[in-house]
């Protein structure tokens, strides 16, 4: 969705919207709708030179592989469980499949805190995670797996 009406928020110097018209706007979406999403990223604005612009990106086959083998690390992690995917556990299961070390334990209780999370965002930032960490061959979750996933929360945050 966009921002507010006209699209720029928050470039005020493009926006002119009136604070209670962005905040009508983004009411469309109220905060628990919001929750069920589970990840939220604010796509930036790119100029004409960005376009144009030969990037060197991964490729749609390369990402496909990754996302094959992320999906064959979770169909053997849930063999006995009767579910296939990450976005399939319950708060029982992510108890035992998302378990965390103490540094990260600590960085999700302060974001928790800070971002006065639900306990159903909680939850959604550690499916994510997992997801993130498999994306990555990684059997644990680390602060890196934890941080991008958190990152993908903030956005209620600085909106609504
Ligand atoms: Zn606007």
């Amino acid at each position: 969705m966009n921002p507010c009406s006209c699209g720029y928020y928050p470039d005020r110097n493009k926006c002119n919207c009136s604070i209670p018209m962005v905040k009508r706007y983004l009411g469309k979406i109220s905060k628990p709708m919001l929750d069920r999403f589970d990840i939220c990223i604010e796509a930036m604005n790119i100029d004409f030179k960005e376009l144009q612009t030969k990037s060197k990106e991964e490729s749609s086959a390369k990402i496909r592989e990754r996302i094959n083998k992320a999906h064959q690390i979770q169909a053997e992690r849930y063999k006995d469980c009767n579910i296939r995917y990450n976005s399939q556990l319950t708060p029982k299961t992510i108890k035992k499949f998302c378990k965390l070390e103490s540094k990260e334990q600590t960085l999700l209780e302060k974001a928790f805190i800070k971002m006065n999370l639900s306990a159903r965002a909680y939850h959604r930032i550690l499916k994510v995670a997992r997801t993130i960490a498999d994306l990555d061959n990684s059997e644990k979750i680390t602060v890196k797996h934890l941080s991008e996933a958190i990152c993908y929360r903030s956005l209620d945050d600085k909106y609504w």
